[in-house]
């Protein structure tokens, strides 16, 4: 097995170390001292295409290798946590599920945009009673009609309260036997 980056990995891992420390670092410090999220990184995050940097282009994005995207999120988080959660959440979290397990439908609607910098996308696990033990989750989701009723509370969801949020994917519980927990979609 060659351990080596590639000549691609190579000259993405000096572009988003360049991007780093000469866009975010000047910020990071006011910005986490703010509490603030800044749309102008993350948009600018979009234009060199690190979001959905691992989506096929007839999805928007850069066609690169999911090694790629990690050496993204590690260029990034060397100099600002923050933002790095940003990129790992919205690329993992947020267009994952929707390019995993989507239709084609969704993907082509949702997708796209994902890649900009000017839409991003969340995933709603955590509950106040339940962090790292999903299965206690107690937010349900019940078919009413053609529409999901969910009720229950999130926290902690990553990219879920800025504005340029177009949506979230919520694990719910659908089943009264607590061994069938599926995901499902909210937009
Ligand atoms: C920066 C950040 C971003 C996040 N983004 C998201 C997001 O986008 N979406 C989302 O849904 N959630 C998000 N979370 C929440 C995160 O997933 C939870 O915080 C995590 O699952 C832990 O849950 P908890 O905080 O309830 O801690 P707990 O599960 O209560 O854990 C508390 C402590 O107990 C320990 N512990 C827990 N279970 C066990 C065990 N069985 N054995 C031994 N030790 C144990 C843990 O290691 C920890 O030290 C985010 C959290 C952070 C910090």
């Amino acid at each position: 097995m060659d351990f080596n980056l590639n000549e691609e990995h190579v000259q993405l891992r000096s572009m988003v170390r360049e991007f780093a420390e000469k866009k975010i670092k000047p910020l990071a410090q006011e910005l986490d001292e703010k509490e603030s999220f800044s749309y102008e990184l993350t948009r600018q995050m979009g234009e060199l295409g690190l979001l959905g940097i691992y989506l096929p282009e007839q999805y928007g994005g850069a066609g690169m290798d999911y090694l790629a995207y990690i050496i993204a999120v590690e260029e990034i988080a060397r100099i600002d946590g923050s933002q790095a959660a940003t990129l790992a959440a919205h690329n993992s979290l947020g267009i994952g599920p929707i390019y995993n397990y989507g239709t084609e439908e969704q993907k082509m609607r949702y997708l796209p945009q994902l890649c900009t910098g000017n839409a991003l996308w969340s995933f709603g696990l955590t509950e106040p009673e339940a962090g790292s033990d999903s299965r206690a989750s107690k937010t349900t989701a019940r078919l009413d009609g053609d529409e999901w009723m969910i009720n229950g509370s999130k926290i902690f969801i990553t990219n879920g309260s800025v504005d340029i949020n177009i949506g979230t994917t919520v694990q719910a519980v659908t089943h009264e036997s607590a061994e069938k927990r599926v995901y499902h979609h909210h937009c």
